[in-house]
Formats: C-alpha cells, sequence, structure tokens
C-alpha cells in the first residue's frame, strides 16, 4: 500500500455566528491593556480537513484547526512531498520523516499541528485497511462506554449561567467544566465576579458533580496564587491552564501550593514537550489534543510517559481523533464534550464539518465496534455554509 495523494483544504465558516459576549472567558489577552480584541484568540471559524489517498483506493480523513490557512501551506509545500509514495503502516518512520524535515521551524504550533492532521489520516487508513476501529489497533477497550463531561458554562449572567448547568444536570452529565470571565487587570471586583461564577454553578449542581474550572491561559502566576485560596473550598477536579503554556516554573509553584490539581497541556507539543511536565510535577492531569500534539503517533507515547508518572490524560476537546485514544487507555479515564451549539467560537465547527461524532447518552458515548478507521465521514449537510479553498 502506498500514498499517491494528499489533499489540505481549509473549510472557512460563513454561516452567522453568536458573538462571544463581553468577559465571557479568560484568554491570554486579559493582560493586555487594549481590550478591544480580547476575544480575538478565540474566532476559530475555519478548519483544516486532509485527505490522504492510497493507491488501494482508501482515503483517510485527519484535521486540524490552528490557523488552519497556515497548515494547509505546510502540508501542501512541505508535508506531502515528504509522504507521497510513502506506506502507511511505515507510520513511525513517516511521523519522524515530517518531524526532522521540519526541524527547524516545525516542532511546535502549526508546523505540528500539520503534521498531527497527516498522522491522523494516515491512522484512519490503517483502521479502514485492517478493517477495525482505530482503538482496536491502539489496544482495544478498556471501558464499556467512555465518560463524558460537559464543556461549556461560558461567563455569562447568574441566572442563565445556573440554567445552563441545570440542562446538563437534566441530560445526565455528572461532570461538567465552567470558564472564568475576568483577570489581573479586572482587580477584587473581577475576582469577586469569578468566584460568584463559580458558587452559582455549585450550588445548582451541589456535591455529587465534578466541576472543572477553565482559565484558557487568561491569569498570571501572581492572580492564581490569590485566586486558588478562594476557589478551594468549592474542591474542583482540576483548574485548567492558570498561567501561559510557556510558564512552566508558575505550573511547578501552583501544583506545590496544593489546593487543588493543576491541568495544561492544550497548547504543548510532542513527546518532547511534555516531558519537563511531568518530570518536573508540574501537572496533575495532561490534556494534549490529538490534532495538535503531533496526531495519534506522538500521543500514545505522551500517553505511555504520563502512566509511567502517573498523571491521568484527559485529551483537550471531544472529537474522534480523542476518543479512540480514551477508549483503548486505562489512563485515560474520562473524555471532553462539547454540548452541541450555534456556532459561536468555533469548537462546535467539527458537527457541522463531519458525521459520525457520538452523542454522549447519560454522560456517556460509544464508540462503534464494527466501524472500520476513525470513523468519520465529510459531512455534506451543511457544505454551502463554508467557503472551501481549493
Ligand atoms: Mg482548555
Amino acid at each position: 500500500m502506498k500514498i499517491v495523494d494528499v489533499k489540505a483544504r481549509v473549510f472557512s465558516w460563513k454561516g452567522e455566528t453568536v458573538p462571544p459576549q463581553a468577559n465571557f472567558c479568560t484568554n491570554p489577552s486579559m493582560m493586555l491593556f487594549d481590550k478591544s480584541d480580547s476575544m480575538g484568540s478565540f474566532r476559530f471559524h475555519s478548519w483544516l480537513v486532509c485527505e490522504v489517498t492510497t493507491d488501494t483506493g482508501l482515503v483517510g480523513l485527519g484535521n486540524c484547526a490552528l490557523a488552519p490557512d497556515v497548515a494547509k501551506v505546510v502540508i501542501d509545500n512541505h508535508l506531502t512531498p515528504l509522504v507521497l509514495g510513502e506506506n502507511p503502516w511505515d507510520y513511525n518512520y513517516i511521523w519522524e520523516r515530517m518531524y526532522r524535515r521540519t526541524m527547524a521551524w516545525g516542532r511546535k504550533g502549526v508546523g505540528m499541528a500539520a503534521i498531527s492532521a497527516v498522522d491522523l489520516a494516515i491512522w484512519d487508513i490503517l483502521g479502514k485497511a485492517a478493517g477495525v476501529p482505530v482503538y482496536q489497533l491502539l489496544g482495544g477497550r478498556t471501558k464499556s462506554a467512555i465518560p463524558v463531561y460537559a464543556s461549556k458554562l461560558y461567563s455569562q449572567d447568574l441566572k442563565s449561567l445556573a440554567d445552563e448547568a441545570q440542562s446538563y444536570l437534566d441530560q445526565g452529565f455528572s461532570m461538567m467544566k465552567m470558564r472564568f470571565g475576568w483577570g489581573p487587570l479586572d482587580g477584587v471586583e473581577g475576582m469577586k465576579k469569578n468566584i460568584a461564577l463559580v458558587e452559582t454553578v455549585r450550588e445548582v449542581v451541589g456535591d455529587d458533580v465534578d466541576l472543572m474550572l477553565e482559565c484558557y491561559m487568561g491569569w498570571n502566576l501572581e492572580y492564581a496564587r490569590r485566586m486558588l485560596p478562594k476557589l478551594a473550598k468549592f474542591e474542583p477536579r482540576w483548574i485548567e491552564e492558570p498561567v501561559i503554556p510557556d510558564d512552566l516554573e508558575g505550573y511547578r509553584e501552583l501544583k506545590r501550593m496544593g489546593h487543588m490539581p493543576i491541568s495544561g497541556g492544550e497548547h504543548e507539543f510532542t513527546l518532547r514537550g511534555f516531558q519537563p511536565f511531568l518530570d518536573q510535577r508540574a501537572v496533575d492531569v495532561i490534556q494534549y489534543d490529538t490534532n495538535r500534539v503531533g496526531g495519534i503517533t506522538a500521543a500514545r507515547k505522551v500517553n505511555a510517559l504520563a502512566e509511567a508518572f502517573g498523571v491521568p490524560v484527559i485529551p483537550h476537546a471531544g472529537q474522534m481523533h480523542n476518543y479512540h485514544l480514551v477508549m483503548s487507555d486505562l489512563n485515560c479515564p474520562i473524555a471532553e464534550y462539547f454540548p452541541v451549539h450555534s456556532v459561536e467560537i468555533g469548537n462546535e465547527l467539527f458537527y457541522y464539518l463531519f458525521d459520525g461524532d457520538p452523542t454522549p447518552v447519560n454522560g456517556h458515548l460509544q464508540l462503534d465496534d464494527d466501524q472500520p478507521g476513525l470513523g468519520l465521514t465529510l459531512s455534506t449537510q451543511h457544505l454551502d455554509q463554508f467557503e472551501v479553498s481549493a
């Protein structure tokens, strides 16, 4: 079997979007005095789809969502020539070839997202060639179904926040994640507003629900040092990306403080990227996203190292590439699930682009034993709402 074609296309949403309200989620721009575009990093309104074709007629489907227009150029100009003619079963070699030939600029960020998209398409081919779901190639089932947490609860007025939390309870979720709205430049008043958000949700869901808190890189160490003791009484399962991904020392210090488990890694890449976080005991939960970290080929190495350190891996985002890894690894206890919603911040675009993502029932979702590969197909239903690149 040989790879004979690689096609990378960018799907840009042209339909209506719900503009995020002010302070709907903390983010790295919180530290800048000009907040006029503080939601800028949330506008994920396009997605890269990578199709890899073999001489046996199989088509593998991969994707990534970080700066997809740039990822397309990386795939077209730099990665495609490296994988054409290769046997997809040589996936370790193909991955190293892509990694090493782009080493000077591709190790992290959008270069690695592009490598991830190609790698995912290759794993989709392998599942289809073997006639089995990808999780069976990764070790098979470790759970009868995947427990998932509802991940939304953006900062909003307290009444609608309470209603949204109640709706997840009603749907059978026993775990959910919420966002903060204020950061270091918002002072004590912002701190009180952040605490009110958590207080509201905790009051609705009671003590028997796992509650996770998301900072999305919007705080700094000093602010987090002040906030975590105030939030400890709500007993969150974790607090996520409290500081920027490059602040390894900040992660270490917050973890050492011991107020609550610290999670991170949504914006970290490859085995080498995660090694210091594990080695220096800087996180309690690892949250790579398979379509950024280097695809399944890289993710399974991170999984092995995390297991050795006793740190669970709970990938960022739902989506099939993450679910197959979670299903096949005992050290991945649960997965994230973005409740289906109108297009607002871009996470939802996945549902508009692909068919095949499972819907949770009572807070659990199931993967189909009889669906070869990743189990995704391109959806035609909403295609007219996307502008598609060549
Ligand atoms: Mg996150």
